[in-house]
């Protein structure tokens, strides 16, 4: 495995740091072009398409685009991207903010819900829009922090020697340039009570070529482990470019771990959900969390019943190592921690 890891990075060492950015102002496309694209014919899909575009544009990267099956509504990855009819269905019970984020934010860019972890909100871009994404309903546009700000929250870490671990997350961290991202990464340095900075993000996945020798050098800042959760529900979201990006990083030294989200029609299933943790672990990368759908309105449709999720992941469990087995948890606004379903 470390052979074709190291042939991997090789392949890549000509990558420019202008390259994923002009990837990602291709992201943005009408529902026609993606239609088209994909092959899906127009008469059943525009409909639908275009009043969900309206509420959460379409947004996706060609890298993940490229993933897609051609012609096939089926598709898992497809499912994630495409805007269908029921979400402009509401749905009751199904809510705009699941979580109640709002309500914890320490100020401005700060979130602390649990006692180690805090969590910083970068920036509020994405590269892909998810339509099961609670972010649906904030997509934080404006959301961008003064230095002034970075300077309190720093100081507000300072002053909680109990936070040992920061996790630096949006919308999608490394939407954030190298400068930002650096700049952070400095000033938690300064910060001795900081063992691991985590980052969240679905960049590496959904446009590989982010992760460059340039963010590669920042992995160093500091003397803090680096930890990044990416996430990925299906192992077709895999391929040789997302495999060099996590070579990368682990060359880098960082801890790859993934989240994945238990979505109806996408990865309800023990066979897809073992088949991805196979993958996952081929590529170096830890499954760590499996969640349980939050009623996010616009998307009742991923949405499952908990008892059938907690059937799959014991049948996930009866199949994997347990170090495979992703623990199935949901986000209960107010717990001291994720909320595991499956003990
Ligand atoms: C999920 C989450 C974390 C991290 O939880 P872990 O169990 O450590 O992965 C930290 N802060 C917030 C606000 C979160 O939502
Ligand atoms: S926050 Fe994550 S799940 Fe939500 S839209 Fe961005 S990348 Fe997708």
């Amino acid at each position: 495995m470390i052979q074709r890891f190291a042939a991997a990075i090789e392949v890549h060492q000509s990558d420019t740091e202008t390259g994923w950015q002009q990837i990602l102002q291709s992201a943005s496309l009408t529902v026609a072009e993606l239609l088209e694209q994909l092959d899906l014919p127009p008469s059943q899909w525009a409909e639908g398409a275009r009043l969900g575009h309206e509420l959460f544009p379409v947004r996706v990267p060609a890298p993940y685009l490229a993933r897609i099956e051609r012609g096939n509504p089926a598709d898992p990855l497809l499912r994630q991207i495409l805007p269908v009819l029921d979400e402009s269905q509401s749905n009751e019970g199904f809510v705009a903010d699941p979580l109640e984020e709002f309500r914890f934010e320490a100020g401005p860019g700060l979130i602390r819900k649990y006692q180690s972890r805090a969590l910083i909100v970068v920036t509020g871009h994405c590269a892909i829009n998810c339509r099961y994404c609670f972010r649906r309903h904030f997509p934080y546009q404006d959301h961008r922090l003064s230095p002034e700000r970075r300077e309190e929250i720093i100081q507000a870490l300072a002053q909680s020697p109990e936070i040992n671990e920061v996790i630096l997350s949006g919308g999608d961290p490394l939407m954030a340039p190298d400068s930002l991202l650096g700049d952070w990464l400095e000033r938690l340095a300064q910060l001795p009570t900081i063992r691991r900075v985590r980052f969240h993000t679905r960049l590496p996945v959904v446009i590989p070529q982010r992760i460059t020798k340039s963010f590669l050098d920042l992995m160093s800042i500091g003397a803090s482990r680096k930890v990044m959760v990416l996430h990925i529900n299906h192992s077709a979201e895999i391929d040789d470019a997302v495999r060099e990006a996590a070579a990368r990083l682990l060359q880098a030294g960082v801890l790859l771990l993934n989240q994945s989200v238990l979505l109806k029609g996408v990865n309800d299933d023990a066979e897809t959900l073992t088949m991805l943790s196979e993958d996952l672990f081929d590529a170096g990368i830890l499954p760590y969390y499996l969640h349980a759908f939050d009623s996010v309105a616009g998307a009742h449709h991923f949405a499952l019943p908990d008892q059938r999720a907690i059937e799959i992941s014991e049948q996930v469990r009866a199949r994997l190592p347990g170090f495979l087995a992703p623990r199935l948890v949901r986000e209960v606004p107010g717990a001291e921690s994720k909320t595991p379903l499956d003990f």
